[in-house]
């Protein structure tokens, strides 16, 4: 086995590699750009080197780089993970001739599949089914729509270099043949750096499937059974299951004796995979090949027992094959989750931004979680916007549904966009529940995946308004010098002291909602609580590991809250609401700033100062508890700063539009002349 190996990736990918490498005590050397010079894969790792700037053309892309990088750290062997240069055949020669193990397939292999016409011609050759296409080398246009009209509409224009579901184009009509096969040339040059396309068949409701291969340098080769990865947005993967539902015996037989000819063909060694396209009926056609470790791999390694890098490793130290086809099995079944940092109702726009708060379910045997990020971390605009994989076994395909489905709601992340919750809603429609999977199936499901949230439930609305009291509450305490928002007990208000809260309910499509208010009052054994037509008693108390305790009308449940500044984050009973919680008094704030300090806006009694005079503030953080008019209100920092002085005490009546805070401001850059480092007055 390798002694070091160099991981020439980034994100999940890179320490799904390490956690292989570390339990066969291979020791690891993983690479960074100046972005991600603090992330997981690097404090993973027992050994790191900064290889460039953020954009991966400067860093991740830099072959040179990186094999300098191993041979500074005295590696013996790549492992480029997939995406970058995972399938450049250049880079794996490279290493080869600086004396390092690619952990791949051989450089004419790679190039053999790297362009799909030119993979598509060979494979005729070995046999292997095609959908009806052109993938001929005359890309004059006439030559190119004459073949469209023959192959009759839909067709689908593909980038020979393509990938990650980008440069291809769907023709409905002849007419738009033209068009659309500029467009497709144009994103094929800019994005791959070749104009090369190829026309296909395009198949309606087809499904994909495909299959894990593995062969080694004595001839060996093997397949791990299929992949269904039918769901798809924009022609990329979001779910996928092992095995594929529908599947058996013969037609796997056929189609990993396909999938092997595929890879024999092209004199393959290592982990690789065969994609197919199939349609209703069973029949398949070959789409391409991936001659890397593919981004779905957990779900084979879940019903075959196997770890697929350890197998990589095995076979580029020259290993034979550890396990012969007839001693491979399938357990179970599996399906992983892709999460992403991405906004589904906008098309699935990619975002970006810091993981504020980010809470996993607990993996166990049966539930994995891939991840090259923690809580704190930020998804750049650099690299994927791939947060987590989510993988989930059980005896029977509904097992592994269900566990998913009760690990999606136990993942919480806030701080940016994601799609947690049409993951959420994707795996409960009747569609994939009952396994009727093609690509069309987002589509299909559209109403159901998109259609306008449910009025938000009283009860979120009772459990941001008891983690707000509770923050106001522990904050008056910590004022008061005693320690407690992790103690047990539960918190109350000063009887008989009334409070008012206002929530915008946010990120509920294009119709907002009216903003919602609750009114809150102590009683004897926690709160009443009063929405526009109901009544809740509310009490609260918080558990070791930070989460509330939550008692509605007699009903006791775990929740937890994220307060961001103005936002707070609810999450319960798997579901997941925004709520901006608007303080009427913290506004005035704002307002009375320019004045010097922050002022009461109606007579009332100082119930608690919340901060140590000097104490620098984030805006939006309370500062004072005013109880007026039977109604208790905090009192928030108008902007980041510092809180110089309280010029009342607790207990003090103020009377309205006392100055009751110092508040000094940062300086904001070219307002605020003199206090900034030169920076001129403007
Ligand atoms: P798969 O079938 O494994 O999903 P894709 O072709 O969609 O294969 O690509 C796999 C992954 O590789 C993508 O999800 C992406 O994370 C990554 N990737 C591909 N190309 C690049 C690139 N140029 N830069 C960064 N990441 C890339
Ligand atoms: P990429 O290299 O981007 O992964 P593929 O050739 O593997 O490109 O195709 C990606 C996806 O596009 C497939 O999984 C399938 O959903 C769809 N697709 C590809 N070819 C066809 C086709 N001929 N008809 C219908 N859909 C297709
Ligand atoms: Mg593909």
């Amino acid at each position: 086995m390798f002694r070091k190996i160099l991981i020439a990736n980034r994100g999940e990918i890179a320490c799904r590699i390490q956690r292989t490498a570390k339990r066969l005590g291979v020791e690891t050397v993983a690479v960074y750009s100046d972005a991600d010079a603090n992330a997981l894969h690097v404090r993973l790792a027992d050994e790191a080197l900064g290889i460039g700037p953020a954009p991966a053309k400067e860093s991740y892309l830099r072959g040179a780089a990186i094999i300098a990088a191993a041979r500074r750290a005295g590696a013996q062997a790549v492992h480029p993970g997939y995406g970058f240069l995972s399938e450049n055949a250049e880079f794996a020669e490279q290493c080869t001739q600086a004396g390092l193990v690619f952990i791949g397939p051989p450089a004419t292999a790679i190039r053999a599949m790297g362009s799909k016409s030119a993979a598509k011609a060979l494979m005729h050759k070995a046999s292997v089914p095609l959908v009806p296409g052109y993938h001929g080398p005359d890309q004059a246009p006439e030559v190119l729509q004459q073949a469209a009209d023959d192959i009759g509409y839909p067709v689908l224009i593909k980038a020979s270099a393509g990938g990650g579901g980008k440069g291809m184009r769907r023709v409905d009509r002849a007419a738009d043949f033209a068009a659309a096969l500029a467009s497709c040339r144009r994103e094929a040059a800019a994005s791959f750096g070749n104009e090369q396309v190829l026309i296909e068949k395009y198949l309606l409701q087809p499904r994909h499937i495909e299959i894990q291969i593995f062969a080694d340098s004595h001839g060996n080769a093997l397949h791990l059974f299929e992949r269904d990865c039918s769901v798809q947005r924009r022609h990329q993967k979001v779910l996928e299951e092992a095995p594929a539902p529908g599947m058996d015996a013969a037609r796997r037989a056929k189609m990993g004796a396909a999938a092997l000819a595929a890879a024999r063909a092209v004199g393959y060694v290592g982990a690789g995979t065969v994609e197919f396209i199939v349609e209703p009926g069973g029949s398949f056609y070959f789409m391409e090949m991936n001659t890397r470790l593919q981004v779905e791999h957990p779900v084979t390694e879940m019903i075959t027992g196997l770890d697929l890098v350890e197998w990589q490793l095995r076979v580029a130290c020259g290993e034979a094959l550890p396990l012969r086809q007839d001693q491979l099995s399938i357990h179970g079944h599996a399906i992983e989750a892709r999460i992403y940092a991405e906004d589904p109702a906008r098309d699935f726009l990619p975002a970006t931004g810091r993981l504020v708060h980010l809470l996993t379910p607990l993996p166990s045997a049966s539930l994995r979680i891939d991840a090259g990020v923690e809580q704190g971390d930020e998804i750049t605009p650099y690299y994927d916007p791939m947060i987590a994989k989510l993988v989930a076994w059980g005896e029977t395909r509904e097992a592994a549904r269900v566990r998913l489905a009760q690990a999606l709601q136990d993942f919480q992340i806030v701080g940016l966009s994601n799609n947690l919750q049409f993951l959420s809603r994707l795996i409960a429609t009747p569609a994939f529940a009952s396994a009727d999977l093609d690509t069309t199936l987002i589509e299909r499901e559209h109403a159901r995946l998109f259609g306008s949230a449910p009025a938000v439930p009283d009860e979120m609305l009772a459990i941001a308004a008891l983690r707000i009291i509770g923050q106001d509450y522990q904050a008056a305490r910590r004022g008061a010098g005693a320690a407690v928002w992790r103690s047990s007990d539960s918190w109350r208000l000063n009887a008989p002291a009334e409070r008012r809260l206002y929530f915008r309910v946010l990120g509920q499509g294009p119709a907002e909602e009216p903003d919602r208010v609750v009114t809150v009052s102590a009683t004897a054994a926690g709160f009443q609580m009063q929405f526009a037509g109901a009544t809740l008693q509310a009490s609260c108390s918080v558990t070791e590991n930070g989460t509330l305790r939550v008692t509605l009308n007699k009903r006791t449940f775990d929740a937890n809250a994220v307060i961001q500044g103005a936002r707070c984050e609810v999450f319960a009973h798997g579901e997941h609401f925004s709520f901006e919680h608007a303080d009427p008094l913290a506004h005035v704030g704002v307002e009375a700033i320019a004045a010097g300090g922050v002022r009461a806006l109606m007579p009332g009694r100082v119930v608690a100062l919340l901060v140590r005079p000097g104490t620098r503030v984030a805006k939006g953080e309370p500062l004072l508890i005013l109880e007026a008019m039977k109604m208790e209100q905090s009192l928030c920092a108008p902007a980041d700063g510092e809180c110089v002085a309280f010029n009342v005490a607790v207990g003090e009546q103020v009377t309205e539009g006392a100055e009751l805070i110092e508040f000094k401001l940062d300086p904001v850059p070219g307002l605020d002349a003199g206090s900034s480092s030169g920076a001129p007055a403007a």
